[in-house]
């Protein structure tokens, strides 16, 4: 079957930042046919609920729609539930599992990732739930309750959260990391060890550096999780949080540059003409190192498919924001802005009780980063000013970020922009 259509512009995963971006082509101007396509069996929507109040029931699925099923029409976006199988750039076309053919014009290929499985026997067993789809959410949603008992494999944001979302519903959690330490390399030790104190005072029982090695079922119900160290955890429900594989299969097959994750320029352009890449797939120049990063945040999709549209309608815009994201824990919320892994060194300002800002600097004494900790919405009002001398790229004297007595307002207000 082949559509001899004009060629449009074809959006290829219909998540946040493709459904964004079908947003932003209107909004750039593109009055022709747009094609999103996506193989979930739902509309576009926002990932970060599911870990946080879809778990906990302050949110429905429909409630992290992007946009509505009626804005979708009124924009005239042609939503296909299909994967797509193929990618011929040298065609310009593209082939859905039900093999219609789509030839475009312009292709933004905005495929995110899935969950990382574990590698180890019974990893297959239905007690064991990774999660990245709103249908994953609502699967491991059921499996919450008091009087449960939850093993989260992985210290990272998504485990620490799916911690947090199950001990506000009654469950016991054990949460079992690799590492000595929770969060990697992303955060900062200190806030790392802010976070797993509050894990800890809120019940959640943490081994750290130990890995689970084998999962068998027990009866009358739930799994045995031999760990590393010889010692087991028994439960009824096991969440893996260890990351996630960026799909990159279909660029890859095109034969389009893939490393950490589609190529992309920072006007995101694949090495294909008029294929672009944006969102969780794409490793872009990161804004302030130039380095190749690959971003897994809602930030991220939100800007990058901004920019993809209006470069896919002819414009030369880049990404110029700089790298940010939050994470909630019970009442307590992390942010990192900016490009930490440059920072040589972090000058901290506490803003009292145990809510902090590390600045990250580098050899230069540059401002390449911040990452904070707090009682949200306490401390959120001084970290929005934090991620503000980031992005604007101001040159503050590492004394004045580290004295809480220099108002970060008037550091904000400066002038002494780095070039
Ligand atoms: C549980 C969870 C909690 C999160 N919390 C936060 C948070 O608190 N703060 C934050 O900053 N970020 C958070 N994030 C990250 C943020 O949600 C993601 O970075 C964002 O969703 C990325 O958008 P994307 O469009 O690039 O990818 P996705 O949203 O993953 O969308 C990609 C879509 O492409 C589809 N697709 C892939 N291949 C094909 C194909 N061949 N054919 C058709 N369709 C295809 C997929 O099915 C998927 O629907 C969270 C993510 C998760 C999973």
């Amino acid at each position: 079957m082949t559509d001899t259509t004009t060629p449009g512009m074809v959006i290829v995963g219909a998540g946040h930042c493709g459904g964004r971006a079908a947003q932003a082509l209107r909004e750039a101007g593109w009055t022709g046919t747009i094609h999103l396509i996506g193989m979930e069996r739902h509309l576009p929507y926002e990932r970060p609920p599911l870990s946080k109040e879809l778990l906990t029931g302050e949110k429905t699925a429909g409630a992290c729609q992007l946009r509505s099923a009626q804005a979708l029409i009124d924009d005239g976006v042609r939503l296909h539930t299909q994967r797509v199988s193929a990618l011929d750039t040298a065609r310009r076309c593209i082939t859905l599992a039900n093999g219609q053919v789509l030839p475009y014009h312009r292709l933004l290929l905005a495929t995110g990732g899935s969950a990382r499985c574990l590698d180890i026997p019974g990893a297959d067993l239905p007690e064991v739930l990774t999660l990245r789809t709103v249908d994953d959410a609502l699967l491991l949603s059921q499996r919450l309750g008091a009087g449960r008992h939850l093993l989260v494999v992985g210290g990272g944001f998504i485990g620490l959260e799916v911690a947090a979302s199950a001990r506000r519903a009654g469950m016991a959690v054990t949460l079992v990391e690799g590492a000595p330490r929770l969060l990697g390399r992303a955060v900062p030790a200190d806030i790392a060890a802010r976070a797993q104190a509050l894990h800890q005072a809120h019940g959640v029982d943490l081994r750290l550096g130990v890995l689970p090695t084998a999962i068998v079922p027990r009866q009358p119900g739930g799994v045995r999780v031999q760990l590393n160290d010889g010692s087991h955890v028994d439960a009824d429900t096991v969440l893996v949080g260890i990351g996630m594989k960026p799909a990159t299969a279909l660029a890859h097959a095109a034969g389009l540059t893939v490393a950490q994750g589609i190529v992309v320029d920072a006007g995101l352009r694949t090495s294909a003409p008029e294929v672009f890449a944006a969102g969780d797939v794409a490793e872009f120049p990161g804004p302030l190192s130039g380095l190749p990063i690959r971003q897994e945040t809602w930030f991220n999709a939100e800007t990058q498919a901004r920019v993809a549209a209006h470069n896919m309608v002819g414009g030369h815009e880049v990404v110029h924001q700089p790298p940010w994201f939050w994470s909630d824990q019970y009442d307590h919320q992390l942010q990192v802005c900016g490009e930490p892994a440059m920072g040589t060194h972090t000058v901290v300002r506490e803003l009292g009780d145990g809510d902090r800002i590390a600045f990250h600097l580098d050899a230069q004494e540059r401002l390449v980063g911040m990452s904070a900790w707090g009682l949200a919405p306490r401390c959120l009002k001084e970290v929005k000013l934090a991620r503000l001398l980031v992005e604007r790229r101001i040159n503050a004297r590492p004394a004045d970020l580290h004295d809480p007595a220099v108002k970060l307002k008037a550091l904000a207000a400066s002038t002494a922009v780095l070039t």
